[in-house]
């Protein structure tokens, strides 16, 4: 590796993306240097650009999920699941990093993706602090991120063609709490969607119904796992409700898993999941805007059960690589990831992105601009 590390930066919102260079980080005990093998640039990336999460410290390099090859390891350097690692590993790194374990939210009420302290890699990491993010070649990891080696049969774009998106599905099914024949509405077809239809699929559901658009992406919901797909754009909400509860005894489905951060799905949601059911709230990561609810007809009358999921925990990453390394050769993961773009086409990522070309951009910083 040279002396200068090459790297996108998110200078703020709706600026274009720049090259710049920074120097090689200085290991402390306990750190390493990855070289950066892929990146990804995922919805969160978009919202980023547009300014839609509060608390970002721009300027940022953007990535938060991300995997390469140890380049340099200063003392030893353990995994999550307790093994050496050494340079020349292939590695992935859970993204978030500096969970206290002693606030309230991680102690009390064990809820540490609530943690105030809590950073995320290529979110709320400044670039002033250094390579804390995956739109560059080299990412510094400090001490205490969680590491693991990748799996030997699961290739790097396995791996960010899951990417964050996995691993908050694999999040959104503990939440869900399925049972064996139960059935599943997964609202948006983005990355998140798309893998919570295959976790479905994996954990034994009957029906798997999709709603989302675009076409490509409800093909892509088929090859999932989805056993029936409605085009949010070319089918209305009564229509919808009809053919759902149709598929399901009259009732609705037993779970609803919201993937698509759009304010009108959460009204049309809880119609769609039946009575005593559960509804998962995931797609709203950041403020889609007020959703109109009737709670007597809508939740308390239907003995509804609503939750949340925010973020995810180092046992969801481990468990997305597990999920990976038995799966992947069956379930498409690798396809989500549309593209491969080098860091000088970030610019054209995030725009093919926002205007939902494609799921997700795969970035390889080492591919020629
Ligand atoms: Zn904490
Ligand atoms: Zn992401």
């Amino acid at each position: 590796m040279s002396e200068r590390i090459l790297a996108a930066v998110m200078v703020a919102p709706r600026q274009p993306i720049e090259i710049r260079e920074f120097a090689t980080p200085e290991l402390p005990p306990g750190s390493a240097l990855l070289r950066t093998a892929r990146s990804e640039v995922c919805g969160t990336d978009v919202h980023l650009w547009h300014g839609r999460l509060s608390g970002v410290p721009y300027p940022i390099i953007p990535g938060h999920v991300s995997a390469g090859t140890l380049q340099a390891v200063r003392g030893p350097l353990t995994g999550l699941d307790g093994s050496a690692l050494q340079e020349g590993d292939r590695v992935a790194f859970f993204d978030v990093h500096r969970t206290c374990g002693r606030c309230r939210a991680c102690t009390v009420h064990r809820t540490p993706t609530r943690c105030a302290a809590r950073r995320v890699y290529g979110i709320t990491d400044p670039a002033a602090e250094g390579l804390f993010g995956g739109w560059s070649q080299a990412i510094y990891l400090e001490p205490g991120v969680g590491l693991a080696r990748l799996p030997d049969r699961v290739s790097f774009d396995d791996y960010i063609g899951g990417g964050c998106g996995l691993l908050t599905a694999v999040h959104v099914l503990e939440r869900a709490e399925l049972r064996p024949a139960d059935s599943v509405l997964v609202q948006g077809t983005g990355a998140v969607g798309l893998s919570a239809i295959a976790l479905a699929r994996l954990s034994g559901a009957s029906t798997i119904i999709a709603v989302g658009a675009p076409r490509d992406r409800l093909e892509m919901a088929r090859r999932m796992g989805a056993d029936h797909v409605f085009d949010v754009t070319m089918t209305a909400a009564d229509q919808r409700l009809a053919e759902v509860r149709a598929l399901t005894h009259g009732e609705g489905v037993d779970v609803v898993l919201e993937a698509s951060g759009a304010a009108a799905a959460i009204e049309e949601g809880l119609n769609l999941v039946r009575d005593g059911g559960r509804y998962i709230v995931a797609g709203h990561y950041t403020d889609g805007g007020d959703s109109s609810i009737n709670a007597h007809r809508q939740i308390n009358r239907k003995h509804l059960e609503i939750r949340g999921c925010w973020g995810s925990e180092p046992g969801h990453f481990l468990r997305a690589l597990a999920l990976l390394e038995r799966h992947a050769a069956q379930v498409p993961w690798r396809e989500v990831g549309g593209r491969t773009y080098p860091l000088g086409r970030l610019n054209e990522a995030l725009a093919d992105a926002e205007a939902m070309r494609i799921t997700k951009a795969l970035v390889d910083p080492w591919a020629a601009a």
